[in-house]
């Protein structure tokens, strides 16, 4: 099994982790309910997609 050479430092993985953190799901009004719905996906309340009606909403 492959053993660490060095320490990693404090600092040397704190810079590590800048690079890693969470990013907000990309949440826009609908265009035809003005309900949130999240970018690229189909809105849930009234079912379209571009314009289109690709799921029957009761
Ligand atoms: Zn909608």
């Amino acid at each position: 099994m492959a053993v660490p050479q060095h320490r990693t430092s404090k600092t040397r993985k704190r810079l590590r982790r800048t690079h890693f953190k969470l990013t907000a799901p990309e949440i826009q009004p609908c265009p035809q309910c003005g309900e949130y719905r999240l970018t690229h996906h189909v809105c849930k309340n009234c079912g379209t997609y571009k314009g289109r009606t690709v799921l029957s909403v009761k």
